[in-house]
């Protein structure tokens, strides 16, 4: 085994957000050693080129000064020494994404890629981590989170934490400061939740639901080897919604009323969020972080790495996550397609499904998805709802056209078996090859159409057969986001093909639709709307405006653009069909209750 790289992590100006980094190479390259930042992190499919946050860097050997030489963006090389070689970095803090490293008097986050440098050449040696306590006033009630291998220190406390090569240690974020810490086990695995944030929430319950999910997702798929500890790292802000997957935890930001307050019962819409956000995260363990693209197996961090199968890994993942919740009774029928008529709005409110298939949003969601602008709903489909689609389609049809025989669940097995169990990735045809072979059908069609082509997918067809109705209707308003019934009263009749949104207290026109009755007009995302019909338009009374016209209509709407007041006539059309909903159908025949109860209830 070779000698461990030293690093060790100091919270060395809270105030200016600068942590330091020290890492030491026992045997650095006899050519000069190079030291490379990651330009990406796995999981966020984004060049962010984390460099950029290196403030200050130097090496050192022997006591003596090393030269360092800046390759590129992201590497530097230090001189040939004879004697162990020490770099010394400040890395700056300010980011509370699940991404990113944050730090300030209250608490430390980091991510490994934002401030460790990988040793090039010597990426598989072990490494060892210490952890410094900050030196703040009230540091010393600190506690510390992490799924990082302890090598000492206390449990919940600073310390030295070990992984087995450079690609471990980055995948394990840390997490210190007032936390509230609750312990559960699954599997007699022990599993925790830390959270961040002023929250008043009933841990013991929370502890028991995340128990039951996790529980879930392991009789499916199995404990994989090593599994053996885990860890929802949580942060609770105003408002917020996000995870990072990781080998052995995952990063979560979520809004404080997600999380069940004491006294609080029933799984309302904001805990239901957040237990299908900790669900997401836990699936992953297997889909992505075990079972992974054959492009990610390495990664390598250094730039985009394209792959059409983020489909598979976000989509199916996303179509477990909710489902798990159903399965283990945390939430009932109704409330589970009340999310799946949600996830059907949201991808029918973007035309950028019918130019964009999902493997093509797989592949560009370094440049795409993941940088999304005005004009995203008329160009992009997200893989990670439309692939939450196809997941259902495809469960529900194996599951028609076998007679019960295969689900989801077996090909998710299948490729537990192939590929998560064995290490090797995924190859691109991968997914749907497995899914033929266990099945025996011929998915070739299915496959063509709904991964690579923009057609609609067969979602009412293969509900029913599920006993499951399949409804849509024009939607209400911006703050209708679909999956109930409603009356013909409460929808709109005519829309203006555009949202208005409040910006620094203006009403903003955010995007504007294809083809829609705002593009006619001349309305550009960015306008600031001032009147309609010589009334007052705005973000806050555009839904009650409208509802006095009828389709067909021609009225005045002026709108700033900059500085400069437009005005035009804008014709209003009807409101699309593009809010579903879905019902469970009361009475159905035995052999349809019976699949209905398979699908729902595992
Ligand atoms: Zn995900």
């Amino acid at each position: 085994m070779s000698t461990a790289h030293r690093y060790r992590i100091s919270a060395h100006d809270p105030a200016a957000h600068l942590f330091e980094v020290r890492l030491t190479v026992a045997n650095p390259g006899p050519e000069g050693q190079v030291f490379a930042m990651p330009a990406w992190i796995p999981g966020s499919y984004m060049i962010r080129d984390y460099a950029r946050n290196v403030v200050s860097i130097r090496a050192e050997s022997d006591g003596l000064d090393v030269p360092l030489a800046k390759l590129d963006k992201s590497r530097w090389r230090a001189a040939p020494v004879q004697k162990p070689l020490t770099l010394v970095a400040e890395i700056y803090a300010y980011d509370l994404s699940v991404r990113g490293a944050h730090l300030d008097a209250t608490h430390a986050y980091f991510n490994g890629p934002c401030v460790f440098f990988a040793v090039e050449g010597q990426e598989d040696a072990p490494c060892e981590l210490e952890i410094a306590p900050p030196e703040v006033p009230g540091a010393a009630e600190w506690r510390l989170a992490t799924s990082m291998r302890r090598k000492d220190g206390p449990p919940y406390g600073f310390g030295t934490f070990e992984a087995r090569d450079y690609a471990e240690l980055i995948d394990h974020p840390v997490e210190a400061g007032n936390l509230s810490i609750g312990e559960f086990e699954v599997r007699g695995i022990p599993h925790a939740i830390a959270i961040r944030g002023k929250t008043r929430v009933d841990m013991g319950r929370l502890c028991h639901d995340l128990e039951t999910v996790c529980e879930r997702h392991m009789a499916l798929l199995g404990v994989p080897d090593g599994f053996d500890r885990y860890v929802f790292l949580v942060y609770a802000a105003g408002n917020g919604y996000g995870g990072l997957e990781h080998r052995w935890s995952s990063s979560l930001v979520c809004a404080r009323d997600n999380l069940p307050a004491r006294g609080d019962d029933g799984v309302g819409d904001a805990y239901r969020t957040f237990l299908g956000l900790a669900s997401h995260e836990y699936f992953h363990s297997w889909n992505v972080k075990r079972i992974k693209p054959a492009v990610f197996t390495p990664y390598d961090l250094s730039a985009e790495t394209h792959t059409g199968l983020l489909w598979v890994f976000e989509g199916i993942t996303s179509y477990y996550d909710d489902l798990a919740l159903v399965r283990s009774g945390l939430i009932t029928e109704n409330s589970y397609i009340e999310l799946l008529g949600r996830t059907v709005t949201r991808v029918l409110r973007g035309s950028g499904r019918l130019k964009q298939s999902v493997a093509a949003s797989s592949f560009d969601a370094w440049i795409k998805f993941y940088k999304q602008d005005a004009n995203s709903p008329n160009a992009i489909v997200s893989y990670y709802a439309k692939g939450s689609l196809i997941a259902l389609a495809l469960d529900l049809k194996l599951r028609y056209e076998t007679q019960g025989r295969v689900s989801l669940d077996d090909v998710m097995k299948a490729c537990w078996e192939r590929w998560g169990q064995t290490g090797e990735g995924m190859p691109e045809e991968g997914f749907e090859a497995v899914a033929a072979d266990v099945s025996g059908l011929d998915l070739d069609d299915f496959f063509h159409a709904s991964v690579r082509g923009t057609g609609e997918l067969p979602l009412d067809a293969m509900l029913h057969t599920h006993g499951i109705q399949y409804h849509v209707r024009a939607s209400s308003g911006s703050s209708d986001k679909g999956g109930q019934k409603l009356e013909n009263s409460k929808q709109r009749s005519v829309w203006l093909g555009a949202t208005l949104a409040e910006t620094s207290g203006k009403s903003v026109f955010t995007s504007v639709m294809n083809g829609g009755p705002a593009e006619r007009a001349g309305i550009a995302p960015g306008d600031e709307a001032v009147a309609l019909d010589g009334l007052l338009l705005s973000s806050g009374n555009v839904d009650k405006r409208l509802k006095a016209y009828r389709d067909g209509e021609e009225l005045d709407l002026v709108v700033f653009r900059g500085d400069e007041l437009v005005s035009t006539r804008i014709r209003l059309a009807s409101a699309p069909l593009d809010t579903c909903y879905l019902e469970l159908v009361e009475d159905v025949e035995l052999d349809v209750e019976s699949r209905r109860m398979a699908w729902l209830h595992g």
